[in-house]
C-alpha cells in the first residue's frame, strides 16, 4: 500500500509525506520545523519514522524548515547539487557578495594588478560576473529566515554554534535520474520553473505510482511522459489567469508567475487534463494553489470540466491539497 499526505501547498509553503509500507519520505519542507511536525502530528505521520526528507528545489516556500527539520530528525536529504548549492547560497550572505560589492572588489583587485604588474595584465582579464555570487534575497529577509531557523535549534546545538546550512547527511542526485530511498523508486524530471535545478517526481512502490509536479511555468514533453500511468497525481493549479491580471502583485510578479518558467494556471492544468493527461488515476489532486490569485472554487471547476465524466467512484477523483491544513491521507 501506498499513502501521500499532503501536509501543506501553496505560496507559503509546501510539504507532503510519501511512504510505502515500509519507507518514508518528506517531499520538501517549506513550513518551519515547528509546523511540519505540528501538521504531521495533525495528519498521524510519525516524524520519527521519516526515512529521508527530498527537496524539489531552493524556493524558501520548499525549503523554510529543511535545515532544522533535517538536524532535529537525523536523517539524510536527496537534493541535487545545484539546489543545494543555492540553498547554502541563501543561508550564507557573508559569503556572497552583492553585484556592487563584487564590483568594488574587481576594482580593487585590478589597482593591485596594475601596481604589481605595469606590462598591463588586465588585457588578459575575461573574468566575467558570476551571477551565482549574486544573492538572490534580500538581507532583511535572510534575516528573518536566519532568526527563526536558530530560534527552532535545540539550545545544544545553538551553543555549539551549528551552521544553519549543515545537514546530517546529503544525498546528491541528478535532475532526471532514477533512483530510490528504501523501498520506493523515484523517477525525477526537470520542471521549468525558475531555480537553479527544479525537479517533480513519481514514486512507485507496491505497484501504485504517484507521480507530483508544481511550481511550473508550463507542462513540457518529458512530464507529460513521466506523468503517465499514474495511480495518484498532484498537480499544479496555481492560477486564475484573469485574478491574476487584475490582482494586487506588481506588475513584474504578474509577468514571473505567468511566464514559461513561473507557475501553471487553472487552465494549463485543465487544458493538459482534458486534451493529454491519459486519465487512470484514482486521485488528481490539484496544488499549489494561489491565494491571492486563485479561489478552490474556480481550479475545482476547471478541472471538473476537463476531466468531465471521467471522474466516478474509481477514477479522477478530484482533491485540492491546502494552504492551513493537511489534506487527509489518499491511500492506495
Ligand atoms: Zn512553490
Ligand atoms: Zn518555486
Amino acid at each position: 500500500m501506498m499513502r501521500m499526505t499532503v501536509l501543506a501547498s501553496g505560496s507559503k509553503g509546501n510539504s507532503t509525506v510519501v511512504a510505502s509500507s515500509r519507507t518514508r519520505i518528506l517531499l520538501d519542507a517549506g513550513l518551519s520545523c515547528r509546523e511540519l511536525l505540528k501538521r504531521m502530528a495533525a495528519a498521524g505521520e510519525d516524524p520519527a519514522r521519516l526515512d529521508a526528507i527530498l527537496i524539489t528545489h531552493e524556493h524558501q516556500d520548499h525549503v523554510h524548515g529543511l535545515g532544522v527539520l533535517a538536524r532535529r530528525l537525523r536523517i539524510p536529504v536527496f537534493i541535487t547539487e545545484p539546489t543545494h548549492r543555492a540553498w547554502v547560497r541563501m543561508l550564507t550572505p557573508r559569503t556572497t557578495i552583492t553585484y556592487t560589492q563584487w564590483l568594488e572588489q574587481r576594482k580593487a583587485e585590478q589597482a593591485g594588478k596594475a601596481e604589481a604588474d605595469s606590462s598591463a595584465s588586465l588585457r588578459n582579464d575575461k573574468s566575467v560576473v558570476d551571477e551565482t555570487l549574486i544573492p538572490d534575497l534580500t538581507e532583511a529577509s535572510l534575516e528573518s529566515i536566519s532568526a527563526e531557523a536558530e530560534e527552532e535549534d535545540a539550545p545544544a546545538e545553538k551553543a555549539a554554534k551549528t551552521p544553519l546550512t549543515h545537514l546530517p547527511a546529503i544525498e546528491f542526485f541528478r535532475a532526471g535520474s532514477n533512483f530510490s530511498i528504501g523501498d520506493i523508486a523515484i523517477s525525477s524530471f526537470t520542471i521549468p520553473h525558475d531555480a537553479a535545478d527544479p525537479c517533480g517526481f513519481v514514486f512507485e512502490a507496491e505497484g501504485i505510482r504517484i507521480g507530483i509536479a508544481t511550481d511550473l511555468g508550463y507542462i513540457p514533453t518529458n512530464v507529460k511522459q513521466a506523468l503517465r500511468r499514474c495511480d495518484v497525481m498532484m498537480l499544479e493549479s496555481n492560477h486564475d489567469l484573469e485574478m491574476l491580471r487584475d490582482g494586487p502583485y506588481p506588475w513584474a510578479v504578474k509577468q514571473r508567475v505567468m511566464s514559461r518558467v513561473g507557475h501553471l494556471s487553472n487552465n494549463a492544468a485543465a487544458n493538459f487534463l482534458a486534451d493529454e493527461y491519459d486519465g487512470g488515476a484514482a486521485y488528481v489532486v490539484l496544488a499549489h494553489l494561489s491565494e491571492s490569485n486563485n479561489l478552490p472554487a474556480l481550479a475545482r471547476v476547471s478541472a471538473e470540466q476537463a476531466l468531465a465524466e471521467r471522474m466516478n467512484l474509481l477514477g479522477n477523483q478530484l482533491r485540492l491539497a491546502e494552504q492551513s491544513v493537511p489534506l487527509e491521507a489518499i491511500c492506495l
